[in-house]
């Protein structure tokens, strides 16, 4: 499943269990990223809060 990191255009490979909500880093910027759909498969920058991490 392959995306596109938001903030740089780079492609990103889904791991095949990824879920919504899932927190990756895209491997060219190292931006953190929240996967929000997995069919089709999108993401978008995470917060970049250090707090409140909750649900
Ligand atoms: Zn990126």
């Amino acid at each position: 499943m392959k995306t596109e990191c938001p903030v740089c255009s780079a492609e990103i490979e889904l791991a095949k269990d990824s879920v919504q909500g899932e927190l990756i880093e895209c491997p060219d910027c190292g931006t953190e990223l929240e996967v929000i759909s997995v069919t089709p498969p999108a993401v978008k920058e995470a917060p970049q809060e250090e707090e409140d991490w909750g649900e």
